[in-house]
């Protein structure tokens, strides 16, 4: 019997990079669930080639056109926030991917492992924003979180069979597209320089996370809670080759690693096939053609997001969700030209400054931090010099 896959987020990088895999093995997956937000015209493809039991459009104003596109297939058409929080629980899912950018991923994963469901995980904000609530879930509902990020699938991967303690994680990063820009004109930089990644192609708002470096920093906070780990326990080193995904230094002072060319499929496929590993066509990695390896430590004067999210940890409680959600709002905002690309990080600043903190919160806390943080850092924006 084939895995029977919900996919959140299908229309996106993640969810397309996922349907791919299933396309390339019909046998071993099938698509029972796929979303999007309001992209309907490459949703009505997806049901069309992949025949799923049930589609969600998140945004309302696009049922129609969903319904009336997909009216002579046996497919049950929903719409609405509440619709994904449904579907991730039906009895027809044995695995969630959880690809949905953002915030608006939290709830879904929090319903996914309530119902006991595998979460092949890409929404890294879910776990910056509620990461103790989530890991708890899954615990009392005994339902694993597989990481997708490939940093956290590289040490998921170099943890396997290990019973010992870790001493250290190493997160690698490329730097992004601004890693020698002269800092004066980091100010200047423009929409476009900012969504040309060196390395990887992604969605725009993780494109831009990955410029400012706070995708990094998120990623410290995500790695804290899938390992367990102390923030002191995880260092960020910069490897613009992206060649090493991360490692693991455990307490004997060995280090394992798990290397490759940049592909999001090998993480998608090994979430969704562990501890399987299934054949991939792609390219591999020439260690003869490869002139060096660098690491170096990242300068967080550069990149004072990550800076801020290693204070969001030491702050505790609710800050993280403050953090991602200010986040989230500054970069929609310089993506529609409305903020110079260093307004992001004191946005954020002013938005953890400002917002209450919340020391043992629930998740009901965290929602709340998240509008509230919205509502702070648009109010910052709005005083803000373009
Ligand atoms: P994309 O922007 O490419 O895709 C996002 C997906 O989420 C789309 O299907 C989009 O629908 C849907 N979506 C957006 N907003 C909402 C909403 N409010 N409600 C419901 N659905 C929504 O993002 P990526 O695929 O790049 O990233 C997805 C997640 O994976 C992020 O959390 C990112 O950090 C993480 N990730 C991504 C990597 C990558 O290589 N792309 C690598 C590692 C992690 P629509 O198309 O209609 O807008």
């Amino acid at each position: 019997m084939p895995i029977k896959i919900a996919l959140l987020g299908s229309t996106g990088s993640i969810g397309t990079q996922t349907l791919d895999i299933v396309r390339a093995n019909p046998s071993l997956f099938e698509v029972t669930t796929i979303t999007s937000n309001n992209n309907w015209e490459l949703l009505v493809a997806q049901a069309r080639e992949f025949q799923p039991d049930s589609v969600v459009i998140a945004d309302k104003a696009r049922y129609a056109e969903v319904k009336e596109a997909l009216a002579d297939l046996p497919v049950k058409i929903y719409a609405g926030a509440e619709s994904l929080e449904q579907v991730v629980a039906m009895e027809s899912v044995d695995v969630v991917v959880a690809a949905i950018v953002g915030y608006a991923g939290l709830m879904p994963v929090v319903r996914a492992l309530e119902a006991g469901k595998k979460v092949a995980l890409a929404n890294k904000e879910s776990l910056v924003v509620a990461g103790d609530v989530l890991m708890r879930l899954a615990l009392r509902h005994n339902a694993p979180i597989i990481p997708i990020d490939s940093e956290h699938s590289a040490i998921f991967q170099s943890l396997v069979g290990e019973v010992s303690p870790i001493e250290k994680l190493i997160l690698t990063a490329s730097g992004g597209p601004f890693l020698r820009t002269p800092l004066e004109k980091m100010a200047e930089v423009s929409v476009a320089q900012a969504l040309d990644h060196p390395r990887w192609s992604m969605g725009a708002k993780i494109t831009i996370d990955s410029a400012t470096m706070m995708n990094k920093g998120f990623e410290v906070i995500e790695a804290k809670w899938l390992f367990d780990v102390s923030p002191g326990q995880i260092e960020v080193l910069v490897h613009p080759q992206s060649v090493v995904h991360s490692m693991v230094q455990f307490h004997d002072g060995a280090v394992k690693a798990q290397l490759g060319t940049p592909d999001m499929h090998v993480p998608i496929q090994y979430a969704l096939s562990f501890p399987k590993r299934l054949p991939l066509s792609g390219e591999r990695l020439d260690f003869g053609a490869l002139a060096r390896m660098e690491f170096f430590a990242a300068d967080i004067e550069r990149f004072p997001c990550l800076g801020l999210a290693y204070e969001a940890l030491r702050l505790g409680g609710n800050s993280a969700a403050v953090v991602n959600a200010a986040n989230e709002v500054a970069v929609r905002a310089f993506l529609d030209e409305r903020i110079r690309f260093t307004s992001i990080c004191r946005t954020i600043e002013y938005a953890l400054s400002r917002v209450e903190r919340v020391n043992s919160p629930s998740l009901e806390d965290y929602c709340a931090a998240d509008a509230e943080a919205r509502r702070v850092a648009e109010e910052f924006m709005a005083g803000a010099k373009k």
